[in-house]
């Protein structure tokens, strides 16, 4: 094991080669001896971290294969069939999410002046697509003014009489959102944090609560309302019927960050986990997290096939008037035939074969759930919705030790369960073997009341080759690692010890 330090010190050649130094097969060579050992082995069973993992082999082949076609769908000129593919795709997805009539899909699936959706990098810039668009339709043109895209955010607050704006998401949203606000204009510190319940998903109250203070006050106005259809952390979903039915009455425009947990909807079993995301306005999803394709590619999808046009540009040489040129309305320029692939994988697995994947994640993560009841030197955290899980490793005696104390003594109690928790995930991480990722729960509410932040192991239950085997490898290893932090422990901490 090579340290990141070691690593960086090899590579501080600042100079770019004028002559040829290596032949293809060296050069490939050097990577799979020298750069792949060193790289993080994101498809092993036990590195069950993060939400990136193992690939379904025939991913690759395919992204080589669209590597080589070198299709632009940036324009119909260098991309032709590929583009009309994406339409047929992106029409599938939407079906998916909004279960619209045949009639609707027939106008739809090739129309060139509406839009039902649009591939992306990631579900970053799927969250950014979407909220560009609520926020141009908010801040429309009016008598006097040519809309917030032509004359700018100043100009819009004034002629709309505004002097902020605002995004709802609960405590749990993805960071995205504040960059998206942050590019868009409307400053990151408008998107407001509501609280979560229990289960990590928004307060509803809370969010009613907002509302009508921001509606109060008729120089505010509210962008969106975002949904989250699997929290990035916990893996919760958002009450999305209920979210929708709340900004249909108030009418406000409801996003679905279904990055993680759009797949989903492919199990009969799960689906109903994500009822009422056909309310939604838009919905992200991410291709690279449950849809197993390779590094990277996201999708928004918009309920309203000419929601888009608030985002159209057109260029002379590219993009022209009424063409399918998919450049329009997207905010990237060039980019790669990734519909292919994901038109490809759907074709070889089958919603059933994604089902397949999902369902066993979901299964795995209440087995994990259920292994960790069962263990006294551990605590669950977030029971999982879907396949992703949150726990801590907490000597029972600790547990015991933070029912029946005061505030003050509670939150020193958590301290050390935190620092204890770090401690773990690093030891474990540097050890190489296993890995599970690590996050601070933010004003984490716990059954008693006691409200605090706490660091908790996450789990991501993607990988079909990750058992309950591996599971109880990697808690076990944990629970070594523990008990020698305990043992090595120099000033005794008092409130480690152990029963
Ligand atoms: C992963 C994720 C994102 C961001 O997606 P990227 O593909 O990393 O840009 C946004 N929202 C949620 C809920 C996510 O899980």
């Amino acid at each position: 094991e090579i340290s990141l330090k070691k690593l960086s010190e090899q590579f501080t050649d600042t100079h770019l080669n004028k002559h040829p130094e290596k032949k293809l097969k060296d050069v490939i060579s050097c990577l799979i001896e020298n750069i792949a050992p060193h790289a993080v082995n994101v498809a092993s069973p036990y590195f069950i971290g993060h939400m990136t993992s193992a690939i379904p082999f025939f991913m690759v082949h395919l992204k080589t294969i669209v590597s080589a076609l070198n299709q632009n769908v940036v324009k119909l000129e260098t991309s032709k069939v590929v583009s009309v593919i994406e339409k047929q795709v992106l029409a599938k997805i939407h079906r998916l999410i909004y279960s619209n009539t045949d009639m609707f899909y027939q106008d739809h699936v090739q129309n060139t002046v509406s839009s039902l959706g649009v591939f992306t990098e990631g579900g970053t810039t799927a969250n950014l697509s979407a909220l560009w668009v609520a926020r141009n339709q908010l801040l429309k043109p009016i008598p006097g003014f040519e809309g917030v895209e032509i004359d700018g955010i100043a100009k819009a607050y004034a002629a709309h009489g505004l002097d902020e704006c605002f995004i709802l998401v609960s405590k749990r949203g993805h960071y995205s959102l504040r960059k998206a606000a942050g590019v868009l204009g409307i400053g990151n510190k408008h998107v407001i944090p509501i609280d979560v319940n229990l289960k990590h998903q928004i307060e509803l109250t809370h969010l009613m609560n907002t509302i009508n203070e921001i509606k109060r006050n008729p120089r505010k106005a509210i962008i969106a309302v975002i949904g989250i259809a699997g929290t990035t952390e916990t893996g919760s979903v958002d009450p999305l019927r209920q979210i929708g039915e709340i900004c249909h009455q108030h009418h406000i425009y409801f996003h679905v960050d279904a990055a993680w947990g759009g797949p989903t909807l492919m199990s009969e079993k799960y689906r109903h986990l994500l009822d009422g995301i056909s309310l939604a306005d838009s919905v992200t999803i991410d291709c690279h997290k449950q849809f197993y394709m390779p590094m990277s590619c996201g999708m928004v999808y918009f309920k309203d096939p000419y929601f888009m046009n608030a985002i159209e540009y057109h260029s002379n040489y590219v993009n022209r008037m009424g063409s399918v040129d998919l450049g329009i309305k997207s905010l990237a320029g060039s980019r790669e035939a990734h519909s292919l692939i994901l038109d490809c994988a759907i074709k070889i697995m089958g919603t059933k074969g994604y089902a397949l994947l999902i369902d066993y994640g979901i299964e795995l993560a209440k087995k994990f759930a259920q292994e960790i009841e069962k263990r006294k030197y551990f605590r669950l955290i977030t029971s999982p919705e879907l396949n992703i899980l949150t726990y801590q490793v907490c000597p029972e005696s600790l547990q015991l030790a933070l029912l029946n104390t005061t505030v003050e003594e509670k939150k020193q109690i958590n301290a050390t369960i935190n620092e204890l928790n770090r401690s773990v995930q690093r030891i474990q991480r540097e050890s190489g073997k296993s890995f599970v990722s690590r996050t601070v729960l933010t004003a984490h509410r716990f059954q008693d009341g006691f409200v605090d932040d706490v660091v908790v192991l996450r789990c991501v239950l993607m990988n079909p080759m990750t058992t309950i085997t591996i599971i109880n490898d990697i808690l076990n290893e944990q629970e070594a690692i523990f008990h020698q932090l305990q043992h090595e422990r120099t000033d005794p901490c008092t409130l480690v010890k152990e029963n």
